[in-house]
């Protein structure tokens, strides 16, 4: 969904009454930049915040990535995913990575906000080891 010169107006109207030091022409230019990005309310809710931002004396960043679109659907979108020697390539397809042989899994160590990833549960069979102990501990409790 792209946001309708209408939509674009309106909604900079809107914040440049709350940000007065933001002149309108401004607003309307980011986020037309930002418009590819996703929906009129997601740009909406992220401007919002970088109008509460008295730090910032524009809105130019409106379009780059940032906490001002947490919480909205372009947040969700995952940036791609680049080699970390070679950050101009993607992860686990960088050519200068597989023509030096670096394994794939060491290629993509790039990581992700710790809030979007699930922690890993390991599983495995377990050992004679681990059955013995098992055991034992079993005979020892039914004799206590
Ligand atoms: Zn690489």
């Amino acid at each position: 969904m792209r946001i309708t010169t209408a939509q674009a107006q309106a909604l900079a109207a809107f914040v440049a009454r709350v940000r007065d030091d933001w002149d309108h022409p401004g607003i309307v230019a980011a986020i037309q930049k930002a418009a590819p990005l996703g929906s009129p309310a997601a740009i909406g809710a992220a401007l919002c915040r970088l109008a509460e931002n008295r730090e910032l004396r524009t809105p130019a960043m409106l379009a780059d990535p940032g906490t001002h679109w947490s919480g909205t659907t372009v947040a969700k979108v995952a940036p791609p995913v680049m080699c970390v020697d070679h950050p101009s390539q993607p992860a686990r397809a960088c050519p200068e990575c597989i023509a030096a042989a670096v394994p794939a899994d060491q290629c993509a160590a790039w990581q992700r906000p710790k809030h979007t990833r699930r922690p890993t549960v390991v599983r495995r069979e377990p050992t004679p080891a681990d059955l013995a102990e098992t055991r034992a501990r079993a005979d020892r409790e039914a004799q206590a």
